[in-house]
């Protein structure tokens, strides 16, 4: 059995939802479907979950909200006339959000919640019922239902474990089964979001806990690419990853795959492969636990803006027990999680996504009065750009070859750090080198093999 994903692009209009249906009764085997909201037609169109931000925020506001409501059901409405569906169905999604915006706004996170969540629950509402038109039996899943839970942080729900044991009865059901993407219920009942681009997560969750032979994730490119294909014109296809290098790649800003979803499959073994809805023949990318050794040392690139990196020193740093358990616990205590440390004899670097300035000046007081260090300064506008691949455990001189490309593109390096794991090599730069340093890495890594 595959369970298989497919992403906002993919249901983004009637035309793309044919192909969806298309894809999904051309294999048997494609028995459990996770969807995401309808996203975007063309570059600047809005998808559906931002409009429902849109709404959701203005309700919070001014409670007057007629126009963007009709914009977010004018998207279904021209879906479903595209399908030709029964006028019936818009009608049912139109309730289901007047619904939503009646409920409480005490907790302005949990509604937020709850409106961003109807994007996915009523696309798959849609697809199970033109489905059904076309002569298959198929259903909506409710996840409530269906037994997903998660915990209670709005927005940022992560799985409970014990959904697996419930949701695993969906091998069970009868028919294709059609399941929202990005949310699930607490233990209270109340509805929670996982994090942008959620849906990815719901896929994962839902092929480990039935065991699925296979997880598919359809989206709109035929593979995952080595380099970001906006910064480098036709960047090499990649056949195979492991879930380590497909989880640091994703990590550091490859978008095609949310780096939180692995976690389910990796833990099951299901492999996972990333496919085209408008390509299906093409082979797509494999994420499998261990891949053959290939001679490519460097299987991708991978970059992401927004860093700043806290740098202190302090005389015989070295030789004091619980500096860097002091310093990481202020961080802890401001519910900030830090990304590398990077350290010499007498200093030491925390790098993390940028964090507003208030906390900044609290952090900044509480380590200088608390840990009398000689200078604490924090650099913004980092980028990190990291070099994936399992073949650089085997391989020698593979940062001097990066360090050397850099350099002759006049990339000053902030940092760098490598882990033990020896699959990445993280490079701090300078945000607006970031750019120039990918290219000059895919030249050196993919072009002067
Ligand atoms: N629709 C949600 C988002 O735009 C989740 C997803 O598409 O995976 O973030």
């Amino acid at each position: 059995m595959k369970v298989a994903k497919f992403g906002g692009t993919s249901l983004a209009s009637a035309h793309q939802i044919r192909k969806v249906c298309h894809i999904i009764t051309g294999d048997p085997e494609r028995k459990i479907i996770v969807v995401s909201a309808p996203g975007k037609r063309f570059k600047e169109d809005i998808k559906v979950t931002d409009l429902l931000i849109a709404l959701a925020s203005k309700f919070l506001k001014d409670g007057q909200v007629k126009e963007e409501l009709n914009d977010v059901v004018v998207r279904y409405r021209e879906i479903a006339e595209g399908l030709e569906l029964p006028e019936h169905i818009v009608y049912v999604i139109e309730e289901d959000l007047k619904k939503r915006l009646a409920q409480d706004t005490t907790n302005q996170k949990k509604f937020m919640d709850s409106l961003k969540a109807s994007g996915e629950d009523n696309c798959a509402k849609l697809v199970a019922e033109y489905l059904r038109t076309m002569g298959y039996e198929a259903h909506y899943i409710n996840p409530r239902e269906a037994g997903l839970l998660v915990s209670n942080e709005y927005s940022n729900g992560q799985v409970l474990p014990e959904s697996y044991e419930r949701l695993k009865k969906l091998k069970n059901y009868s028919g294709i089964l059609i399941f929202p993407g990005f949310f699930g219920y607490t233990i209270d009942g109340d509805l929670v979001t996982f994090p942008r681009g959620g849906s990815d997560i719901t896929g994962s969750i839902l092929a480990a806990a039935v065991k699925a032979d296979l997880y598919e994730n359809f989206t709109d490119v035929d593979s995952v690419f080595s380099v970001n294909p906006n910064i480098v014109e036709n960047p090499k296809e990649i056949k195979k990853l492991t879930y380590t290098e497909m989880r640091e790649l994703s990590y550091a800003g490859f978008s095609v795959f949310h780096d939180e979803a692995l976690v389910p499959a990796f833990q099951a073994k299901i492999p996972v492969c990333i496919k085209n809805t408008n390509n299906p023949n093409a082979p797509g990318t494999l994420i499998v636990a261990e891949r053959e050794t290939t001679d490519q040392p460097v299987s991708g690139i991978a970059c992401d803006v927004g860093f700043c990196s806290i740098n202190i020193s302090k005389y015989l740093m070295n030789r004091e027990v619980g500096f860097g358990r002091k310093l990481l616990q202020i961080l802890e205590d401001e519910g900030l999680s830090y990304e590398h440390t990077p350290s010499g004899i007498d200093n030491i670097s925390v790098v993390l996504r940028e964090f507003d300035k208030e906390t900044e000046k609290r952090i900044v007081e509480r380590i200088q009065a608390e840990l009398k260090v000689d200078d604490i300064y924090i650099q913004h506008d980092l980028a990190l750009v990291m070099i994936v691949g399992e073949g650089m455990r085997r391989s020698v001189g593979i940062t001097a070859r990066a360090a050397k490309a850099l350099a002759n593109v006049n990339v000053n390096l902030e940092m760098i750090n490598q882990g033990s794991s020896e699959v990445s090599i993280m490079f701090g730069i300078k945000a607006n080198d970031a750019d120039k340093a990918v290219i000059a890495l895919y030249e050196e890594f993919f072009k002067n093999q």
